[in-house]
């Protein structure tokens, strides 16, 4: 007999999610409000529940399958993230790109793994190329440091067989308008994503073979021996097995409490460029860019429903609690905005309309936590870094599991390990805080 009684279900995001907020008002939320029964529940809706929903659905097209979330779909960490699904290994705590290993030729067939499912969605739901478009990315230099981290990382992928292209100061202008970047390199595998119209679209795709049910947080979990409890405020669903889907809200699950990270990222959303606006600044109609140093700043120019905009995404900031406050966001609009002046003195006059926050989940060793946790509940959590893909994998990963069918990927998340402790309280706080402010000087005029 289990009883885990959900500790945070304040999901404090600070500012509404941009990406959202420039799409159609959603309808309604479908709340929980009656005792349920199901074959399969799945907690959590961002990239790796939704994954997980879907690929129970094709697993089981009989089974009864619940997706909860605490939140609405869109605004959550998934549809505040920048939308790189990224099919390379590039993440935060990633040193070496020197050489080529088989980990990482390995992780990179797993990531391509996850592209091509999204991708699967986004054909048959019939996706709009500005929700979901495999058009790949740069990473953009705008220092020494940069340029070489570039041509590092160009000799790391041209090693394991992967093709890149180097682009010069003059390309990067002739692509962003801006003559800021010394050089970039173009990876051809990234999938770019409209973050919140991707979970959004995959959410309402998933109707009809999966029951969902938005601001409808689980506050305990109940295992009698057979069953599974989850109870919300309003309603309960009783069932043999659960995927928690929930990122760093594991740790609120009462799991892997003093060894993980959580740390919130922001962004800006400048409002819609006017067409003279447009013609000034030039370039492509829309780019992407990832900083080649990862404490800097990331771009994008995109079409938004009513126009063109560009988002500025960079900060990160430590939490202990998984919640960061409104006010946190006054702590960077100055860096937003001196972000983008500095790469658009033509546009002096552009304004941001969206400011945001949202939150990473990492483990010290960089591991994601995957597997049983006591029979019948699985999980798929702590993304890391590149958690548009990995956590479509880990959701994919975990039906599969789930569900009994063999999937090779398995044995590689089940060998991960556990994410090693972190230091307690201030220490914790006192040193990312220190550590993660240092990085950020250090990236200069990459931020
Ligand atoms: C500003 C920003 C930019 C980013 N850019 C990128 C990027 O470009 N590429 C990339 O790969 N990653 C990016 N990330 C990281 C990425 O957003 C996360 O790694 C990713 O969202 C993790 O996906 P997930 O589905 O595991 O978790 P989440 O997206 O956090 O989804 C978990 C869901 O669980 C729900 N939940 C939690 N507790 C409960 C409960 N008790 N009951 C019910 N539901 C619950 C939450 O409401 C949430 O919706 C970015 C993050 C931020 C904040």
């Amino acid at each position: 007999m289990t009883k885990i009684k959900v500790s945070n279900i304040n999901h404090g995001n600070p500012g509404p999610a941009g990406w959202n907020a420039v799409l159609e008002t959603p309808d309604p939320a479908r709340v929980l409000e009656s005792k349920i029964t199901a074959d399969y529940l799945v907690i959590g809706g961002g990239f790796t529940g939704l994954a997980a929903a879907r690929r129970l659905s094709q697993n089981e097209p009989e089974a009864k399958i619940v997706l909860l979330d605490a939140i609405r779909i869109g605004d959550g960490s998934a549809g505040r993230s920048s939308g790189f699904m990224i099919d390379l290994p590039h993440d935060l705590n990633s040193n070496s790109y020197t050489g080529a290993s088989e980990a990482d030729i390995r992780q990179t067939a797993m990531l391509r793994t996850a592209v091509s499912f999204a991708a699967e969605a986004a054909e048959e739901y019939e996706f709009p190329k500005e929700t979901f478009d495999l058009r790949g990315k740069v990473y953009a230099a705008a220092t020494s440091n940069g340029d070489k981290h570039n041509r590092e990382y160009a000799e790391h992928l041209a090693a394991m067989g992967e093709k890149s292209t180097l682009l010069t100061s003059e390309d990067m202008q002739k692509m962003t308008g801006t003559d800021y970047y010394s050089s970039g390199l173009f990876t051809a595998g990234t999938a770019m994503i409209q973050p919140a119209g991707y979970v959004r679209g995959v959410a309402k795709g998933l109707n009809g073979k999966v029951d969902i049910y938005e601001n409808s947080p689980v506050i305990s979990l109940e295992n009698d021996g057979r069953y599974w409890k989850a109870q919300t405020p309003q309603g309960s669903v009783t069932v043999p097995k659960i995927i928690l889907a929930v990122n760093g809200h594991m740790q609120s699950f009462g799991f892997m409490k003093g060894r993980l990270m959580h740390i919130f990222l922001y962004a800006s959303m400048t409002r819609p460029l006017t067409q003279s606006e447009l013609d000034t600044l030039g370039g492509d109609a829309q780019w992407d860019l990832v900083p080649a140093d990862q404490m800097g700043s990331t771009m994008r120019k995109f079409k938004a429903p009513d126009g063109v905009r560009i988002v500025v995404r960079n900060r990160f900031k430590f939490s202990s609690k998984l919640e960061a406050s409104e006010q946190s966001i006054q702590s960077v609009i100055r860096d937003h905005d001196n972000s983008f002046q500095a790469r658009f003195p033509m546009l002096p006059d552009v304004i941001m309309e969206h400011r945001w926050g949202g939150r990473l989940c990492l483990s010290w060793n960089g591991v994601q936590v995957f597997g049983e946790l006591e029979e019948g509940l699985y999980a798929a959590t702590v993304q890391n870094g590149l958690g548009a893909s990995k956590g479509t994998l880990s959701g994919l990963l975990a039906a599969d599991f789930a569900s009994g069918r063999d999937n090779e990927y398995i044995a590689d998340y089940q060998n991960f390990g556990l994410p090693p402790r972190i230091p307690p309280d201030p220490f914790a706080t006192m040193g990312a805080s220190v550590f993660l402010r240092f990085k950020e000087w250090q990236a200069g005029r990459e931020l």
